[in-house]
């Protein structure tokens, strides 16, 4: 048997005795203990865009607190959501796979829904617990308001938030306000008289229907609440919160009663109570091992307009696989382990961040256990990223595109083909963007480069095969019961 690296062993035999030493003489000892292990915050907003931070360019909305995050940490200016819509969404960021791997990947849950994530795949919750981790999820869940599929049975220890989107009614959906956004804006107290959205505690409905003029700043309380009580041992704060995705609403001290402000309002009130949780961190002296990342779960609901943000300068928003759907901004903070006052363009996804937080709690994966995202805690200090391609499903889960380095290909078929003319003929309409040279997806370059296409169009279709071949079922509601 020949053994690879035996022509080293002597430098081995060298290191070993001179850590050994340094050990014994007790100046080196590997950083091993629980009380080390780094916590993890994810604060996941809905549907902001791109451009909707002070530090990502807006030119009307101040965050200053999520900012100070930035200068204290990195901005990823490269970085996916894994669909523009909020279900699928959200599957993929806690299982670091495509939505369609775990079955969530057809379009978003409604109150009569009777599927939802199933508890046997493995989400951060699910790998943090399993090494001692406190757990809350804290927000809008979305991914099945059944007892089964709730956080409580995908890792978490405590829940508390609304189960599925803001505008969505408890049980039916039905009775929605027909007023216009701006008029909702303007009576504040429509949440209590035109809405009917649940606020769970664990399992139990305790609020209905939720005040959300409040529910951000109470997301907070909370968040503050479980941080507090768990200083002294490592927690997971999953925090989704339910807001900018509309109808919108603030508390009565944060409102400016000119609607063309709602948006710009709602953000900067998020950012206020991001500042809260993050001071929160700081003063109880957790900030050299606690990681905040602060993100969205899909781009800005432009139709909205004065109620929807902006993805500037990328093309489109929610609901699409252009650029202005599924990139979306990233701050990551973890003082002393992540560069302060840094910028990525590394290629990166919220499906890596399951492996990236795994590798930085200290404990592998478990085998046999096939996600899609990899560990990218090396683009902290780099901008190569282990991800070199990305694939991109629409709202319900029909294969649409691959980003490959710096091409990027999509097909569009006449089902999901808004921008048809009316009266025109559908047809798949096929684009081949460089997003290095066009980031805006203003030149089709299919044309041009039909071998590119080519290539693109069989990569995609590969890797859709494999994921479709090897898809996890997700939970149903038994029939009858
Ligand atoms: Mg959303």
């Amino acid at each position: 048997m020949r053994f690879p690296h035996s022509r080293r062993s002597g430098f081995h035999h060298t290191a070993f005795y001179c850590l050994l030493s340094l050990v014994l003489a007790g100046v080196w000892l590997p950083r091993v203990t629980a009380a080390t292990q780094p916590n993890f915050i994810i604060i996941f907003t809905d549907d902001q865009g791109y451009n909707d931070l002070g530090c990502f360019g807006s030119p009307r909305i101040r965050t200053p607190n999520i900012d100070r995050l930035a200068a204290e940490g990195r901005r990823y200016t490269s970085f996916y959501s894994a669909c523009s819509v909020c279900s699928p969404s959200r599957a993929a960021l806690l299982t670091g796979s495509y939505p369609k791997r775990v079955g969530m990947h057809r379009h978003v849950l409604f109150p009569q829904s009777n599927y939802g994530l199933h508890a046997d795949e493995y989400t951060i919750a699910d790998h943090l617990k399993s090494q001692g981790y406190a757990t809350a999820c804290i927000g809008k869940w979305h991914l099945g308001h059944h007892r089964e599929t709730l956080p409580r049975a995908n890792g978490f220890d405590s829940y508390f938030g609304i189960p599925y989107s803001n505008d969505m009614n408890h049980p039916d959906n039905k009775g929605k306000p027909r007023m216009a956004s701006d008029a909702l804006w303007a009576d504040q107290e429509t949440c209590l008289t035109k809405w009917k959205t649940p606020l769970f505690q664990n399992e139990e409905i305790v609020e209905l229907p939720v005040d959300q003029r409040t529910i951000t700043r109470r997301y907070t309380d909370r968040a503050v609440d479980f941080i507090t009580a768990n200083k002294e041992q490592p927690f997971f704060l999953y925090l989704p919160h339910s807001m900018p995705h509309i109808p919108l609403y603030v508390p009565e001290d944060a409102y400016d009663a000119d609607a063309k402000n709602a948006y710009k309002c709602v953000i900067e009130h998020i950012d206020a109570e991001v500042g809260r949780l993050a001071d929160t961190v700081r003063e109880l002296g957790l900030a050299d091992h606690t990681y905040i990342i602060y993100t969205s779960d899909n781009g800005p609901w432009l139709q909205f307009k004065n109620h929807g943000g902006s993805a500037d300068p990328l093309r489109a928003g929610k609901g699409t696989t252009f650029e202005g759907g599924q990139r979306v901004p990233c701050v990551m903070w973890g003082p002393g382990r992540i560069p302060a006052g840094t910028s990525t363009n590394a290629f990166t996804s919220t499906i890596d961040l399951l492996p990236t937080i795994a590798a930085l709690s200290g404990k592998p994966l478990p085998e046999g256990n096939t996600i899609d995202g990899f560990d990218i805690s090396p683009t902290f200090h780099e901008d190569r990223s282990p991800r070199n391609e990305f694939v991109f499903y629409s709202a319900n889960g029909v294969l649409e595109g691959i980003r490959s380095g710096d091409w990027k290909y999509l097909e569009k078929r006449p089902r999901g083909n808004r921008n048809r003319a009316k009266g025109a003929k559908p047809v798949t309409q096929t684009f081949l963007f460089h997003l290095g040279e066009d980031l805006a997806e203003q030149q089709n370059r299919c044309e041009e480069h039909p071998q590119i296409v080519a290539r693109l169009k069989a990569r995609m279709q590969e890797i859709d095969d494999e994921i479709t071949a090897n898809a996890r079922p997700v939970w149903r509601k038994p029939a009858g019961s």
